[in-house]
């Protein structure tokens, strides 16, 4: 099913006269309202009036969160802030928070947006939506909570209560379709183990999930646990929230919104434009966005486009899952190497539970990576120490014949790696200088 197939399946050549025109009027507003566009423009001496094509986006300037989080709270808004009826914001963990406005007008795209988001999962208006996301400043929550109310779904606002309250609600309320962060679903599905509840006696059928980079074998894991369709999706409060980017039924890629984005992938060093099927930094530029419109946002996610059209219909480009992001890349002696991919691995191999943490360090000059990786259930009880260093060993090879890099493993008893106090685990722990 296709919510809004005027647009998302439009011939390739009107769409591009569309994302050009809705360029246009965006970078008059912005040069006319913004203060940073108006100097960094002038600055480069770009003149707005030459942009007379989609390939001359690359004359514009990039915008950086630090540009973002610079104009706190209120300088990159591009209207008079009475027209804005809705503030969200980062977490703002490192420096100021990002702090985004939307208009009335934003508001019903962002929903219409979502609302593509889970039509292409085959969700509708029988369906019993549970979101177990944050609702609050953070924009998964009200992002879907709007989109889900727009196709007529039941939305049951579950945001992120006690995980025991949450599998209650989907069990009595008869939840169809499941929206959160993938490590929440797993966390749900090894509960649902524990308490011996069998995923059939549930109603369950369809999961949303994003908010965090995830990997083919996570999203296995999670479908086998809780007998599901997992769907991803992407996007960022800077840009949106969810709705930027969503898969379709054939779960080879992500559409993107490309009707009120423009994307782009760029080298992370060069920042020079890249072609499809090539890595690189994704470049966002909205395009229909009033409180908070942005030109070339650098997200720091890695990602690729995909040029094959795909057998959905939709003829929105797509982009590849993210694969990590331009700061969490590890380069381990010369190797580039993302901790997803080692993930990946880990996943892959049964026994391994998704809990691992990598140390890097210097050793006599040389980089050295640990892996620490905690024991599943089913590990556990292998408990003959010969079993578990063979594992070890074949977890240290497999990652060396995929990635290239040597690395020791060591299993670590369930639930000893130190997690934060949103239970998320420090992924990558550097120790060299
Ligand atoms: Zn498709």
């Amino acid at each position: 099913m296709i919510y809004s197939r005027e647009y998302e399946s439009m011939l390739r050549e009107d769409l591009e006269q569309l994302q050009l025109e809705r360029l246009q009027a965006t970078l008059n507003r912005v040069y006319r309202n913004v203060a940073f566009y108006k100097q960094s423009f002038d600055r480069l001496g770009v003149d707005i009036e030459k942009i007379k094509g989609i390939g001359d986006l690359k004359q514009l300037p990039f915008t950086t969160k630090d540009d973002l989080r610079d104009s706190y709270p209120y300088d990159m808004f591009a209207v008079p802030l009475r027209d804005i009826v809705r503030i969200h914001s980062t977490s703002g963990t490192t420096g100021n928070p990002i702090v985004v406005g939307y208009t009335r007008n934003d508001i019903t795209i962002w929903a219409s947006l979502v609302a593509r988001v889970l039509t292409a999962a085959g969700i509708t208006s029988q369906d019993f939506v549970q979101i177990a996301f944050h609702y609050g400043l953070f924009t998964g929550g009200f992002g879907f909570h709007y989109g889900a109310e727009k196709i007529g779904a039941s939305v049951i606002p579950s945001s992120t209560e006690d995980v025991r309250k949450q599998i209650t609600i989907l069990k009595d309320y008869k939840t169809s379709a499941l929206i959160s962060t993938p490590g929440y679903a797993l966390h749900i599905g090894v509960l649902l183990e524990e308490q011996k509840i069998h995923p059939e006696q549930l109603f369950l059928k369809k999961g949303i999930f994003g908010a965090e980079p995830w990997s083919e074998s996570l999203r296995a894991q999670i479908e086998e646990k809780l007998h599901i369709e997992a769907y991803d999706n992407y996007g960022l409060t800077e840009v949106l929230g969810p709705g930027v980017a969503f898969e379709c039924p054939q779960r080879d890629g992500l559409h993107v919104n490309e009707d009120h984005v423009i994307v782009e992938v760029v080298h992370p060093e060069t920042l020079e434009p890249l072609g499809y099927g090539e890595e690189g930094e994704l470049v966002f530029t909205t395009i229909t966005k009033q409180g908070f419109p942005l030109i070339r946002f650098r997200t720091g996610d890695i990602s690729s486009l995909i040029e094959a059209p795909c057998k959905c219909g939709r003829t929105l480009v797509r982009m590849k899952r993210i694969t990590g992001r331009t700061d969490d890349m590890i380069i381990v002696e010369g190797n580039n190497v993302f901790p997803m991919q080692i993930e990946q691995i880990l996943l892959d191999m049964k026994g391994a539970a998704p809990h691992y943490q990598i140390i890097l360090k210097r050793e006599e000059g040389l980089d050295a990576m640990q892996i620490n990786l905690e024991l599943s259930e089913k590990l556990a009880s292998f408990d003959e120490i010969r079993g578990l260093q063979k594992f070890e060993e074949e977890v240290g090879e497999r990652i060396y014949r995929e990635l290239g890099i040597r690395a020791g493993v060591n299993l670590v008893e369930p639930m000893t790696i130190r997690r934060s106090e949103g239970g998320k685990l420090e992924r990558v722990i550097d120790l060299r200088d």
